[in-house]
């Protein structure tokens, strides 16, 4: 039987970012209902993240203006002065994922997790 210092539900960019951190020191596997880096929900990002994060590459366009609805369906727009980064979010999933599995982090896609059992000092 497979074993795992962590199991990571979802390789979405919480599961992700995880599973290339935590993979620096610890066995990690991640399991994905869908393909990994198919996640599409986030886009528009920090400048801060983006410098944090060394995700320069993966940022399509930097635009002054941004206008987006908030969930009540409330417009908010401005004008940001460094410019509001949009990043290719299929980018930013694979370059996490590369980076785990370099620390040789196992992604497994197309497993949808079910259920866990708790064992003595296990799950
Ligand atoms: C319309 C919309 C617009 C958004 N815009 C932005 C934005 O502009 N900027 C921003 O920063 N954030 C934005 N967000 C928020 C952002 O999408 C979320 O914060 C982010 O996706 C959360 O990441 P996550 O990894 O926690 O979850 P998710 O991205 O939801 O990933 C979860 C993953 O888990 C997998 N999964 C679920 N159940 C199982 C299972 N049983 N077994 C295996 N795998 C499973 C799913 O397939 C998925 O890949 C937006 C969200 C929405 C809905």
């Amino acid at each position: 039987m497979e074993q795992y210092d962590v199991v990571i539900v979802g390789a979405g960019p919480a599961g992700l970012f995880m599973a290339k951190e935590l993979s620096k020191d610890f066995s990690v596997c991640v399991i994905e209902k869908n393909k990994i880096g198919e996640t599409s929900k986030f886009w528009v990002v920090s400048n801060k993240n983006i410098k944090d994060n060394k995700l320069e590459d993966c940022v399509i366009s930097k635009p002054h203006r941004c206008c987006y609805k908030d969930y009540t369906g409330k417009s908010i727009g401005g004008i940001i002065k460094d410019g509001n980064p949009i990043v290719d979010e299929h980018k930013v999933l694979k370059k996490w994922a590369e980076e785990a599995k370099r620390n040789r982090a196992v992604l497994r896609e197309s497993t949808n997790f079910k259920k866990f059992i708790y064992k003595e000092n296990n799950v």
